[in-house]
C-alpha cells in the first residue's frame, strides 16, 4: 500500500470529539465490506440493543452492493440510511456496532467498518490518502485541523493495517 505524501501533511484536531461534531460523519453511512456485513448480521444480538427502534430490524441495515477493489473481498456494500442517519447510528451512544462490541467485553473496532476506523483517511486504488471532501464537519474546518493527521490516527492505522504500516506514518517521506 503507497501512502500519499498528502497525510504527512495533513492536519486533524488531537483526537475525534463527538460532543462537538454529533457524529455527523455518521449521517450518510460507510460502504463496508460485505465480509464485515456478514460478521454485523452473524452477531447481530450483540447490537439490538443499541440500534435506535426505526432500526430495529436488520434487513434495514445494509443496501446495494458493487465492486470495489480497495475492499478486502472486492466487493463493497452501504450501510443503510435510517430515518436521517446510518441505521447503527444512535444519538444516546454514537455506532452500535462499536458500543455492543465493548458491552461484550470484545475490542471496540472488532464489528466496525474499516472506512468508519480510519477517516479521515481513505484507501483509494490501493493508496493511504486523506479524504477531504466533506468540509463541513468539525474536524475538518480549517481552525480545528491543529495536530498531524499523522498522530491522531496512528492507533487506528496500526489496529488495522499493522506496526510497520503505523511507523511509516511517523517517517517523513521520499521527496522526489
Ligand atoms: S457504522 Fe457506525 S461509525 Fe460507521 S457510519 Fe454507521 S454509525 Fe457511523
Amino acid at each position: 500500500m503507497q501512502i500519499d505524501p498528502l497525510v504527512f501533511r495533513a492536519k486533524f484536531p488531537e483526537s475525534c470529539r463527538p460532543d462537538r461534531c454529533r457524529s455527523r460523519c455518521c449521517r450518510f453511512g460507510v460502504w463496508a465490506d460485505v465480509g464485515e456485513k456478514k460478521a454485523i448480521v452473524d452477531n447481530r444480538d450483540l447490537f439490538l440493543p443499541y440500534v435506535r427502534p426505526e432500526a430495529i430490524d436488520p434487513a434495514c441495515w445494509f443496501g446495494r452492493t458493487e465492486p470495489d477493489p480497495d475492499c478486502p473481498s472486492g466487493i463493497a456494500v452501504e450501510t443503510r440510511v435510517v430515518a436521517g442517519a446510518c441505521a447503527f447510528l444512535h444519538p444516546d451512544h454514537g455506532c452500535a456496532l462499536q458500543k455492543g462490541a465493548i458491552e461484550a467485553g470484545l475490542h471496540e473496532w472488532k464489528f466496525k467498518p474499516r472506512f468508519c476506523i480510519m477517516f479521515p483517511l481513505v484507501l483509494t486504488e490501493g493508496q493511504l490518502t486523506v479524504d477531504e471532501d466533506m468540509k463541513s464537519l468539525w474536524c475538518m474546518k480549517e481552525r480545528n485541523r491543529t495536530h498531524p493527521i499523522t498522530e491522531a490516527v496512528r492507533k487506528e492505522v496500526q489496529y488495522l493495517f499493522g506496526q510497520e504500516m503505523a511507523k511509516a506514518l511517523t517517517r517523513q517521506p521520499v521527496v522526489r
